[in-house]
């Protein structure tokens, strides 16, 4: 099958029903219509095999989880999700292969009312890069840079399951049931576009956790030119990781990466409101420290004593 004939099959067949792409896949580039009073939220991440995923994986999972993380950039951006763009590098033309990637990327599609609306593909080692758009109204997107000294710090959901299920990889010796729980979270991250609304309307600042909170929230506080101070006790920490970690698991878990839960602030005068709507939403959202002036993280302990906190977190280089 040549390069035309497999996007025809793969991925020009792939329908939606936006009406605001005026020109999809076929042409030398896709046209699309903002809507009127929204700003356009752009984000792109790369899945490159045995970094990201296992080449053994099924390419059902590795095709939706290519667009999770993507959408979970869009949430953390307080922004809704419309079009994606593919760049597809492929070792080979492998129609079995490129069927489940086919399937799994038009699920995700459905799920999340996205458009894929171009792309290219190329030979060479496995790797797959999305690019996503989406909306915010005028001036409303929610950045890293907003946080200020006395707001609360909140995590979306628990942490370090994913993480664990990276560590047990090539373990034998774990029961089945947790084996495969731990890999749905590793595969099924679920990005948080549910808090959308209410993040609008009362997040300083948000991120999500790829890399670890540690290292995400610094990234907060660098770009905020604060610091934190978290709760030891008050990390959300997922069961799964406190049963195989033990001592250690809230460390691992504030170290441990592609959880894709959002950090976010609110600051201390609205949080009454915030818990109120959060509530109404039948969402559940975790306090877990506060920002501070001085720089850096800091972690207060059972015993209230407070030191500093070692940021780890995956780095690429
Ligand atoms: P060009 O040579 O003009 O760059 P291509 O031959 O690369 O065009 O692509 C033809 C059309 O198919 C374009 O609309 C492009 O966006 C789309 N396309 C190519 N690869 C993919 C892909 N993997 N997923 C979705 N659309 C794709
Ligand atoms: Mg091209």
């Amino acid at each position: 099958m040549d390069e035309f004939a497999l996007i025809d099959i793969f991925f020009k067949a792939l329908t939606h029903n936006r009406d605001d792409v005026l020109m999809g896949i076929g042409d030398d580039a896709a046209c699309l219509r903002v809507p009127k009073g929204m700003d356009l939220v752009v984000s792109c991440d790369t899945l490159v095999s045995s970094v990201h995923f296992l080449p053994t994986w099924d390419a059902y999972d590795i095709a939706r989880k290519a667009v999770l993380v993507n959408v979970s950039d869009m949430a953390a951006m307080g922004a809704t999700p419309a079009w994606l763009t593919l760049a597809l590098t492929l070792p080979e033309s492998d129609n079995e292969w490129l069927t489940r990637f086919s399937n799994g990327l038009n699920n995700a599609l459905q799920e999340f009312n996205l458009a894929l609306v171009g792309g290219d593909t190329t030979r060479g080692p496995l790797s797959i890069t999305l690019t996503i758009h989406g909306f915010v109204p005028h001036g409303k997107a929610i950045r890293r840079g907003g946080a200020k000294p006395n707001d609360i710090i909140f995590v979306s959901g628990e942490l370090g399951a994913a993480a664990q299920a990276v560590a047990l990889l090539t373990a034998s010796d774990i029961p089945e049931d947790d084996r495969n729980a731990l890999m749905h979270t590793l595969l099924n991250p679920t990005p948080r576009i549910d808090l959308t609304t209410v993040l609008q309307r009362y997040a300083s600042s948000a991120i999500d956790i790829s890399d670890g909170l540690s290292a995400d929230l610094t990234h907060v506080c660098k770009a905020s030119h604060v610091g934190a101070c978290l709760m030891l006790n008050s990390i959300p920490v997922h069961k799964l990781v406190k049963k195989y970690q033990e001592s250690n698991a809230t460390y691992f878990a504030m170290s441990g990466g592609d959880d894709y839960e959002l950090c976010f602030t609110v600051s201390p005068l609205e949080v009454d409101a915030f818990m109120a709507d959060i509530k109404k939403a039948n969402l559940m959202c975790y306090p877990i420290g506060v920002i501070e002036e001085e720089c850096g993280l800091r972690i207060k302990d059972i015993q209230n004593e407070v030191s500093p906190l070692t940021v780890r977190g995956y780095k690429h280089f």
